[in-house]
């Protein structure tokens, strides 16, 4: 059943919508939360586990002190207050794939909070505040197999692997966003794609959507226009790329709108967001705190991080953002128009990095914006989770600044490191890109256009040499854009000289 949906405008014209994130990030240590089980991605289902993270009788944890400086960094970089002595608590709830039938994590004693930070979205800057940012451990993973979608329905059988129990994650929330307006789906975006930013810059995490690194649950509410109250929230949970985010904001907002219009009441619950089809379902119903039962962790020691050690490790945060973005834009020259896509697109690490690489800033630019972000979207992925690295993107540019292939030619290098044809000159030379700019077979193409053109060759000879435009257009058609323009341009002077 589909559901009712407000046209987006209509939605503004009667109510305010609140916004709220959750987002999870999985810390890259080298080691679980509580263990010293490796963290690493991708090893053999349960090779990768020990007596304390699958939950055994009389194993004992102990914190992970990377995981807290990892804490303690992402806090500060979010101007948080950082705890001076803070606990952690259990969860309890059963899922499948967590052994131990909680899950340890922090509840009233997060190690930040109080925080902000600043988003820019279309030149307008909107403050989302951070309620906290609390340590907890990651689930393991159940697959189901025989099933059509990979979901529990219909399978046959379902194994759980615990490689992942107990990886370190920092879970951040935010305060309810409140007055972004029409621009809410585009805040929650900008404010995911830049924590990501951030979070990158910190080092603490590889924060990829697409794997999982970063997670993020998207509650969004309606209130009356103008009355100053908060309505009831619904939460999509782990919704995987920027884009998504905004469209899932989009579409609770437009399907709350109808279910409030109609007099109906928005019941609290979770609901899955669906990429192919772009609508959400409904999930389960949201519990309250209380029926956790948290209470506090009596196997773990308090967390009580020095003021010396906090004051330290602030030393270590990377450039504030807004200031990075200020000086990027003097160093490469952008206009505040291009840098504001830049920033919208999530692209400034990459394109920093691009540029670190060797390419020009307006190349790198080129390439990411206009090439790379309109294969994404035909994709349907976020252009980071493209597959295309900085690196490459500089090596393809360093073979259009050698001459080696031109701006044309680059698109089907693209398409060839897309397709897994390993490094740009391996592609160059397996689809034979490279431009051609020996006289031999130039000269013979030259002098087959202008025995082709008398007419055009004519007005060459008699000095109107923006006629030549015509011949250059002639030579590239027969050699499929593979001629030096330039070289092609000086023969056909000389020759008609
Ligand atoms: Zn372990």
């Amino acid at each position: 059943m589909s559901d009712t949906l407000v046209a987006f405008d209509d939605v503004l014209a009667s109510y305010d919508p609140a916004l709220g994130l959750e987002v999870h990030v999985e810390l890259n240590t080298a080691t679980k939360m509580f263990c010293g089980c490796p963290a690493v991605f991708g090893g053999e289902p349960n090779t990768q586990v020990c007596p304390t993270c699958l939950g055994l009788p009389g194993a004992m944890p102990v914190v992970n002190g990377k995981a807290v400086e990892s804490a303690i960094r992402i806090g500060l970089a979010l101007n948080c207050e950082i705890a001076e002595w803070c606990r952690f608590a259990r969860k309890n709830y059963f899922y499948p794939d967590m052994p131990k039938n909680f899950q340890t994590s922090q509840y009233d004693e997060p190690i930040c909070f109080e925080g902000w930070m600043d988003v820019d979205v279309d030149g307008e800057t909107f403050r989302v505040e951070i309620e906290r940012a609390h340590m907890e451990e990651d689930t393991g993973k159940s697959l189901h197999v025989g099933g059509a979608t990979g979901r529990i329905h219909g399978a046959d059988y379902s194994l759980v692997d615990y490689n992942r129990a107990g990886i370190p994650l920092i879970e951040i929330v935010t305060k309810p966003i409140r007055g972004a307006g029409a621009k809410a789906p585009a805040v929650a975006r900008a404010y995911v794609s830049q924590l990501r930013d951030l979070i990158v810059a910190l080092g603490v995490s590889e924060a990829r959507m697409d794997q999982g690194n970063l997670r993020a649950d998207v509650n969004l509410s309606l209130a009356p226009k103008d009355s100053g109250t908060l309505g009831t929230r619904t939460e999509t949970k782990n919704v995987n790329s920027f884009r998504s985010v905004e469209r899932a904001v989009r579409y609770e907002m437009q399907r709350h709108a109808a279910i409030l219009d109609s007099g109906g009441a928005i019941f609290q619950e979770t609901r899955h967001w669906h990429e192919d089809t772009g609508v959400t379902t409904s999930g389960r119903p949201k519990s309250d705190a209380d029926d956790y039962r948290y209470f506090p962790e009596p196997d773990l020691v308090p967390v009580a991080p020095s003021r010396e050690w906090v004051e330290e490790l602030r030393g270590t945060l990377p450039e504030n953002p807004v200031e990075r973005r200020a000086r990027l834009q003097a160093e490469w020259g952008y206009t505040d128009l291009e840098m504001r896509d830049v920033v919208a697109s999530g692209l400034l690490g990459p394109i920093e990095e691009t540029v670190a690489a060797g390419a020009s800033a307006q190349a790198a630019r080129k390439w990411w914006i206009a090439e790379l972000t309109r294969r994404a979207n035909d994709a349907g992925v976020d252009v980071v989770d493209l597959g295309v690295s900085p690196a490459q993107v500089a090596a393809v540019q360093a073979l259009v600044d050698a001459g080696t292939i031109n701006d044309k030619l680059a698109r089907q290098v693209f398409d060839g490191l897309l397709a897994g044809e390993g490094t740009p000159e391996e592609i160059v030379a397996a689809r034979g890109l490279a431009v051609v700019s020996d006289d031999g077979a130039l000269g013979a193409a030259v002098d087959a256009a202008i025995a082709a053109n008398p007419d055009v060759a004519d007005k060459i000879r008699d000095g109107k040499v923006a006629a030549a435009g015509a011949l250059i257009g002639a030579v590239m058609k027969e050699m499929r854009g593979q001629a030096d323009a330039a070289r092609v341009r000086e023969l056909i002077l000389e020759k008609l000289a």
